[in-house]
């Protein structure tokens, strides 16, 4: 018999709220601790660490900031930098982005 396929609706607390599908989606993976973009996990607030990137580079050129405040992005995007090229001595490939 071939197996049929269909939708099956998710009923959660989020169902019935009067806002976008992609606005559900993103209190889906937010309420899973998971990146609201690409659904990898959070590292902090709503995003994962290339996320948290994107976003912070997106606000930086439209408010036209130079300055670096060293903020938690910065200091975390060092350290997996910092992971990242342990890992390029021991032999092993980096992780394709
Ligand atoms: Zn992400």
């Amino acid at each position: 018999m071939k197996k049929k396929h269909y939708r099956v609706r998710i009923k959660d607390e989020f169902t019935d709220l009067s806002v976008s599908r992609q606005r559900r989606y993103q209190l889906r993976r937010q309420k899973e601790g998971r990146c609201i973009v690409c659904g990898q996990p959070q590292v902090a607030g709503s995003f994962c660490l290339r996320h948290m990137i994107a976003k912070r580079e997106v606000s930086r050129r439209r408010l036209g900031l130079t300055k670096r405040n060293y903020s938690l992005s910065y200091r975390l995007e060092e350290m997996a930098k910092v992971a990242q090229s342990a890992r390029g001595r021991r032999g092993a490939k980096p992780p394709k982005r």
